[in-house]
């Protein structure tokens, strides 16, 4: 019997998870997996136990064959699923696959609060960061551009730093940092001001509308987002969710060098919706020399989960952890983040 680690099996079910979204066909089953996988990494459940009483399925979400792929795990440590799934996606397992895990992470750079699309408080959010031992959140709400997300301008953004500063007084080991999810334009150009771009902690910036204008177009938005001095990542690269909606498309190589030349790192966003880049092209950034932020993207607590289900991702594209922005003590990314 294996004593397998709870936050391991969340991870092959969140990989299984990914590889069936990419088949239309499989979009019920895709999230079925998924879903378990959230579970699974919020409870953190003894599997070894529940699968010697027979009650792996008294698990939230956990059907047959759920159960199936997880008393395999339990036994044997290894999914042949998961494997006949990667071969079939012509994804199978490289040697070089770095050996991740959670203990290093230190803190969460992309969240949401009710000041924009959140669920949840920032003391709320605080709170949930606080409780899994981060050391740093950074709250990085939505730009005006958006009206449906209640995006802040430099007034709202500017009352938020006061509730920020409340806030802080209210956790323990816990620094906030105040930084915001900026929409790329369609032309590069970014939806805030440089002054206001400027003062903030952290500058995410994020193509969320017309993601499908033709290539050229958009490798030379990117380009421009990748070169602005104030950016520090950017967001979910190509805005895909992959089963319901194709990112953009635009010359990845070019962008990943031009962030790589900046300092810019690119996000693996954690949101199983999203699961963006993808481990190809997370590959293709760390040999265009970019570091990177592993981000839940949180609109509630609970999803601060999604990084330890996600970060398959970035071992499978073999990135060490000193390319990740979130291992880094607070000191090394605030070095880091003012370059
Ligand atoms: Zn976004
Ligand atoms: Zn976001």
């Amino acid at each position: 019997m294996n004593e397998v680690d709870p936050i391991v099996a969340a991870q092959a079910l969140s990989e299984i998870g990914y590889l069936l979204r990419q088949d239309p066909d499989q979009k019920f089953r895709a999230r079925a997996f998924s879903d378990a996988a959230w579970a699974i990494a919020q409870e953190r459940p003894d599997l070894a136990e529940l699968h010697r009483a027979g009650v792996l399925k008294s698990l939230p979400g956990v059907g047959e064959g759920i159960a199936r792929v997880l008393t395999e795990l339990v036994e044997t440590g290894h999914s042949r699923y998961l494997d006949r799934l990667r071969a079939e996606t012509g994804q199978p397992s490289r040697e070089d696959e770095s050996t991740l895990d959670m203990s290093g992470y230190r803190g969460d750079l992309h969240s949401h609060t009710k000041w924009s699309d959140g669920r949840a408080t920032m003391l709320e959010m605080a709170r949930g960061a606080e409780e899994r031992g981060y050391r740093y959140l950074c709250v990085t709400d939505h730009s005006p551009r958006i009206k449906v997300v209640n995006g802040l301008g430099p007034e709202r953004l500017l009352e938020q730093s006061k509730e920020m500063a409340e806030v802080q007084k209210q956790v323990d080991g816990l620094t906030l940092l105040q930084g915001i999810e900026v929409d790329i334009l369609e032309d590069g150009a970014l939806d805030l001001p440089d002054a206001v771009l400027e003062i903030l902690d952290v500058v995410i910036a994020s193509p969320h509308v017309k993601l499908r204008q033709e290539p050229e177009a958009m490798t030379h938005r990117m380009l421009r987002a990748a070169s602005h001095p104030h950016v520090d990542l950017i967001g979910h690269p190509t805005g895909r969710r992959p089963g319901s909606r194709e990112g953009a498309t635009y010359d990845f190589e070019a962008v990943f060098k031009e962030a790589a030349k900046h300092g810019v790192a690119v996000e693996i966003d954690c949101d199983p919706a999203r699961m963006d880049l993808s481990p190809e092209m997370a590959r293709l950034a760390l040999e265009c020399g970019c570091n990177f932020a592993v981000s839940s993207d949180a609109h509630s607590p609970n999803e601060f989960a999604y990084v330890p289900m996600g970060l398959w991702m970035a071992r499978r594209a073999g990135i060490p952890p000193e390319r990740i922005l979130n291992f880094q003590p607070l000191e090394e990314l605030t070095i880091l983040l003012h370059r």
